[in-house]
């Protein structure tokens, strides 16, 4: 087996599963529509113009599978006070640094205030790839506070599960704003008018979970199959997919086995749920999913920024930029488009939305390569 991107970016073979694609559309005989819940996969989509490839009874419809877009403001709007009324230096993702939160800007307007205005105002924020930078800076400045702002799914919180259990440096703290997807994906098939055909599964995050946290879906009807991110990969998906609604046999495939066991990654789970607990998280612009959020267990909540300094953690009323409606656009309910700030106050060099700021967004995706085509799945 090849571990080479150019074997999944093979022209002949891409060219040989899209045929496979437009033969079972054809079997199908009736309009399907599918969702990823992974933004590696919305861009990669759109990068490779794989929605090109397919006929037009086929669409993959984008979900909520974007951290970075999803990402509570209180978490934002706490990292900017603790920046800039604590003197910490705060840290975190790059994309997650121009995300706006709820607070007003110096300046005000509709534009909310973001990390990189915190930072324009004097406060020490920096861009960090993950937590080890932060600890190495939290080391080279013991006198400091340093904050990592731990935003991602559960493949990226597991870095962090291993650094608190073996001890952070004492002026490091962590914001805990990391998200788990299968309630999220559950969520959408509770939805009124929810009238999905099937998941295309994030693989990465497969990598870490295994299967079972997606193994009700094919009872409720949902096919269902893993993908990865290359062309053929994600090809591959859809034709398993395909395959299921043309049987009739809804089922939990693995089209991603060179990455994904069934069973996942046991030894990091084991460490993720040794540190961390699942607890109701507020979605950006969808609201509270049970279970869906990692919170520090008692023994380790002396590393959470919100048990150091709970006074920056006020819930906020504002807590989405008025008119922005990410929160739709992430349940699949409408095409980015349908914005009415879309490519005018909201646009890929001055985004206003978090949608549009992250690499993972899916606005910032149709900005980029065009939209998904054919949105609305369930009526409101
Ligand atoms: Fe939000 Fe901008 Fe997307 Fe509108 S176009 S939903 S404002 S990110």
């Amino acid at each position: 087996m090849s571990f080479a991107p150019q074997a999944y970016r093979d022209p002949a073979t891409v060219a040989g599963l899209a045929a496979t694609i437009a033969r079972l559309a054809e079997q199908v005989g009736r309009p399907v529509r599918f969702m990823h819940v992974c933004g590696t996969h919305e861009h990669e989509i759109g990068r490779y113009a794989l929605r090109d490839l397919l006929p037009a009874s086929v669409s993959v419809l984008p979900g909520p599978g974007c951290p970075v877009c999803v990402c509570d403001a209180t978490f934002i709007d706490a990292a900017i006070r603790l920046a800039l009324d604590e003197g910490a230096l705060v840290t975190s993702f790059g994309d997650l640094l121009g995300v706006p939160g709820s607070l007003p800007t110096p300046s005000g307007g509709a534009r909310r205030m973001r990390l990189l205005d915190a930072r324009a105002a004097g406060a020490d924020v920096r861009p960090v790839l993950g937590v080890f930078d932060a600890i190495r800076l939290a080391r080279e400045r013991p006198r400091q506070p340093v904050v990592f702002l731990s935003a991602g799914f559960e493949t990226t919180v597991v870095a962090v599960a291993a650094v608190v259990a073996r001890g952070l440096p004492d002026n490091l703290s962590v914001i805990e704003a990391n998200y788990y997807t299968p309630p999220a994906t559950d969520l959408l098939t509770r939805l009124p008018g929810f009238s999905l055909d099937g998941f295309l599964l994030p693989g990465h995050a497969c990598v870490m979970s295994g299967l079972e946290p997606y193994a009700h879906l094919p009872q409720r009807g949902l096919a269902c199959a893993v993908a990865g991110f290359e062309p053929v990969d994600v090809l591959s998906g859809l034709v398993s997919l395909l395959e299921q609604v043309r049987d009739g046999q809804p089922r939990l495939a693995n089209a991603y086995p060179r990455l994904v066991r069934p069973a996942g990654n046991e030894r990091a789970r084991a460490e993720l749920e040794r540190v961390f607990l699942l607890a109701p998280r507020v979605w950006r612009g969808i609201g509270v999913v049970e279970g869906s959020g990692f919170n520090l267990r008692p023994e380790y909540r002396a590393a959470s920024a919100a048990e150091r300094w709970p006074e920056a953690f006020q819930l906020s009323p504002n807590a989405h930029p008025a008119g922005c409606r990410c929160g739709d656009v992430t349940l699949g309910l409408i095409e980015p488009s349908a914005c009415p700030l879309f490519g005018g106050l909201c646009t890929l060099d001055e985004p206003y939305g978090p949608c549009m700021v992250s690499r993972e967004g899916t606005c910032r995706a149709s900005a980029l390569y065009g939209p998904s085509r054919g949105a609305i799945h369930v009526q409101v």
